[in-house]
This record gives C-alpha cells, sequence and structure tokens, in this order.
C-alpha cells in the first residue's frame, strides 16, 4: 500500500490533474491518494487557498462577498469542465461553498477554517469523480472519518485515535480520495493544520494504514541541498535520513512541512519526494538511516531570516541555580516558543521567531527579566537570519566548524552566533539577514564544490 499526496501546483488544473491520475494508474499500489487545494498555475497567480482566505475576510467585514465567491467556483468549474466531469459535481461544490461562507460567524476562527479547509474538501471530490469518469473506480473520504484533532488553542496535531480510526482505510477497495490540511476535534469541530498541511494528513494517513511508502508528490525533481534561488544549481539529495531532513525543513526548505516527519518517522516508513512534472525522476528517499560518505559530510545548508535575540547577562549568572528556568517560564508566559539558547558563563540569548513577539511582548519581558532576574543587561535584537549546515556525516567529522567559520569570515560577515545540536548532526550560525545569501552561497561553495584528487 502507497499514500500518495499530491501538492497545490500538482492539482492546479485538468492537465496537471490528469498527470496524477497517470500516476495513480502507472502503481496499483497507490491506494490512498492525498489532494491539497489547486494551487498556482503560473508565477502570479493566485492559490485557490488564498482566494479562500481572503473570501472569508471580506465575509467577516461584512463586505460584498458574491464576486470573490464567483472567483472559487470558477476555478473549480474550469477544471471540472476541462476534465469533461459530469457538472453535477460543480453544483455540489457551489452548494457547499455557498454553506460556508453564509454560515454563523461567531466563531471568528472556525469560520475562516471552514473556508479554508472548503479547498482541499471540494477539490478531493471532485478527483474522485473525475477518476471515476476515466474509469478508475474511486472514492472520496471525508476526514470526518476519523481524523481527529485536538481543541484549540494549542497547535494542531492529530490524536493518537486517528491511527487506531484510520486503519480501517486499509480494507476500502475503491481508490480513496482524501483531502488534506484538516481534521475535526473531538466535538466535532473542523480546524485546519498550519500552511502547507496536507503533507502532514498525508504522514498520517499513512501511518494509520502503516503504509509501505509515503510519495510526496510536488513540482521538483528532488530535495535540493540548498536553496536554488540563491545558489546555482545546487546538488540534489538522493538520500536523506529523518533527522536531517527535519532540521532542513525547520528552516526554510519548504519542500516539505517540517511537522509531516513525525507520524512516519516513529514507524520508519520511508518518504519519497517527486515530481508531478517528472515521475519518472528518481526523487528524494527519507529514511531512518543512510549510506554516509566521508568526503561528504554535510548534506543540505538552509537559511531562514525572521529571527529577533533577547539578550541577557548577569556577573555569576553560572552560579545561579534556575536562572535559566525563571528566564524561560518569563518567555513561557507570553506564550512564546524558542528556538536555541546559546549560552556563556555569565550571558545567555533566546532565539525567538520574530512573528511571535509584539512590541508590547517584549516590553513586559525586558522589564521581568529586569525587575525578577535582577540582570545586568537585557535587550532585544532583531533581523537574524539562521543558517543551518545539516550532516549525518559532520559527527565524526573534525574540523568542520572551522571550515565553515573561515568560509563565512571570507564574505566579511560577522557571526553573530554559533549553536552546534546535542546530535552533532547541524551546525547553526546566527547571522544577520541582510547577508544571509552570501553565507549560504560561501558555505554552499565550501562544503559541496566537486573534490579534486
Ligand atoms: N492548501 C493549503 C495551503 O496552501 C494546504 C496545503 O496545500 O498543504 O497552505
Amino acid at each position: 500500500m502507497i499514500v500518495c499526496k499530491f501538492g497545490g501546483t500538482s492539482v492546479a488544473n485538468a492537465e496537471q490533474i490528469k498527470k496524477v491520475a497517470n500516476i495513480v494508474k502507472s502503481n496499483p499500489d497507490r491506494r490512498i491518494v492525498v489532494v491539497s487545494a489547486p494551487g498556482k498555475r503560473f508565477g502570479d497567480d493566485i492559490k485557490v487557498t488564498d482566494l479562500l482566505i481572503d473570501l472569508a475576510n471580506a465575509a467577516l467585514k461584512n463586505g460584498n462577498v458574491e464576486g470573490k465567491l464567483q472567483s472559487v467556483i470558477n476555478r473549480f468549474k474550469e477544471i471540472a469542465d476541462d476534465l469533461g466531469v459530469d457538472h453535477s459535481i460543480i453544483d455540489i461544490i457551489t452548494q457547499d461553498l455557498r454553506e460556508r461562507v453564509y454560515s454563523d460567524k461567531n466563531d471568528i476562527d472556525l469560520f475562516v477554517d471552514n473556508l479554508k479547509a472548503s479547498g482541499e474538501d471540494n477539490n478531493a471530490k471532485l478527483v474522485a469523480a473525475y477518476f471515476n469518469t476515466i474509469g478508475l473506480k474511486a472514492k472520496y473520504v471525508s476526514p470526518l472519518e476519523g481524523l481527529v484533532l485536538n481543541d484549540r488553542p494549542e497547535r494542531t496535531y492529530a490524536l493518537p485515535e486517528t491511527y487506531e480510526n484510520l486503519k480501517k482505510l486499509n480494507d476500502v477497495e475503491e481508490i480513496i480520495v482524501f483531502p488534506g490540511f484538516f481534521g475535526y476535534t473531538k466535538d466535532g469541530t473542523l480546524r485546519t493544520f498550519d500552511r502547507g498541511g496536507s503533507d502532514i494528513t498525508g504522514s498520517i494517513l499513512a501511518a494509520a494504514v502503516n503504509a509501505e511508502l509515503y510519495e510526496n508528490f510536488t513540482d521538483v525533481d528532488c530535495v535540493f541541498s540548498a536553496n536554488p534561488k540563491v545558489v546555482q544549481e545546487p546538488v540534489g539529495i538522493e538520500e536523506i535520513t529523518y533527522r536531517e531532513m527535519r532540521e532542513l525543513s525547520y528552516s526554510g526548505f519548504s519542500v516539505f512541512h517540517d511537522e509531516a516527519l513525525m507520524p512516519v518517522f516513529k514507524l520508519g516508513i520511508p518518504v519519497t519526494v517527486k515530481n508531478t512534472n517528472n515521475p519518472s525522476a528518481p526523487g528524494t528517499k527519507i529514511l531512518s538511516t543512510r549510506a554516509i560518505s566521508s568526503s561528504r559530510p554535510v548534506i543540505g545548508i538552509s537559511a531562514d531570516s525572521g529571527f529577533s535575540t533577547l539578550y541577557v547577562s548577569k556577573y555569576l549568572m553560572n552560579r545561579e541555580i534556575g536562572f535559566g528556568r525563571k528566564l524561560l517560564h518569563i518567555i513561557e508566559d507570553e506564550h512564546i516558543s524558542y528556538d536555541h539558547t546559546p549560552s556563556g558563563v555569565d550571558d545567555i540569548s533566546v532565539i525567538i521567531r520574530s512573528n511571535q513577539i509584539t512590541p508590547e511582548a517584549e516590553e513586559r519581558i525586558v522589564k521581568r527579566v529586569k525587575e525578577e532576574l535582577h540582570a545586568d543587561d537585557v535587550y532585544f535584537r532583531h533581523g537574524f537570519s539562521m543558517i543551518v549546515i545539516v550532516g549525518e556525516g559532520m559527527r565524526n567529522n573534525t574540523g568542520l566548524a572551522a571550515r565553515a567559520a573561515s568560509a563565512i569570515s571570507r564574505t566579511g560577515s560577522n557571526i553573530e552566533m554559533i549553536n552546534q545540536g546535542s546530535s552533532e548532526v547541524s551546525l547553526v550560525f546566527g547571522v544577520l539577514s541582510e547577508v544571509e545569501n552570501q553565507v549560504l552561497t560561501a558555505l554552499y561553495e565550501e562544503f559541496f564544490t566537486p573534490i579534486t584528487v
């Protein structure tokens, strides 16, 4: 049994959906198909999910929604027409969208989620209808069948019973077409995952049916060792471990959602990232272990901007029992999560995603750290990027940090922070965002230039 997930560009129009059908047809093991909402058909096109968010916001402002609603319906209508699917499906989709737009708006989160999810939900119905039109026996299955999520306000995740509930999908005869991106809480309230969350749905289903493989179809041939928009023709990755992929997707490798690995990782189900537009390319395999080449300890380098640091110093900090705990408690009270905490004997920095902090929260934190922890110096700084060098081969490789630091120094950029994870498969450098691309390129050249003997 293979679970395959098709992202937004793979289902953006009729031509793409025909490719999906051919991929599904070409291997009878592909029995569960998870779909995103139609994505971009060309560079500056708008994803259906973004159209829906815009529609939801207009409805909340009591604006005129008919024009925006029609744009969404038209996207589905155009696909259905081009695929030659019976028009009754468009009536179903139109009615569904209308009901959602004119539904109760008292719970704003629920209202917005309900509209956001309609992109995947209706697309799954449409794709299932098309499969049946061409003789592929298929069935739309709703997340109501057992994809159970936790309640707000926590980050969305699937509750353990989900896996038990969805095991039954193994016994369905038809090809299952399942919408990505959302599920329902125990009391039946719809909730979506974060953006890009259809990857997570695919992974949950793969774990629930204990699939032999989870295929994630997108629009690139493979995962690249660095961002191809910054580095020219970066090396493609053939095999990568879950841990390496997790480190890379955490910071800028948008090809795969960073929460999507968890369900399959627990069961050791391999994942392949493949290209809908070039399905014969081998893609990238994500596995528990891989052969490590001693000549290439680094597998990938990622970079992400939008970080802030909270710097705290206090004389004899290292002797003070509970200092770190109290500091992190203040951050927790503001509902902020942190990414790294590099420290010295008398100082500590807490690295945080900037989008979590408001100027008011910043002021409150600084005040409390000064008053409650009697720190000597406390301040926030913004505008940082984290560059992460990742590779299982780094663990047994000496001199790697020195090579990285001298590559960065050749660009004339200052290293604001260095952090090596305890697992030693990643090394993080904090730099000012304006030098991010320069530093990424220098590091790529250092670790990936062909080795000449
Ligand atoms: N359609 C949603 C988004 O654009 C979810 C997904 O495609 O994975 O974020």
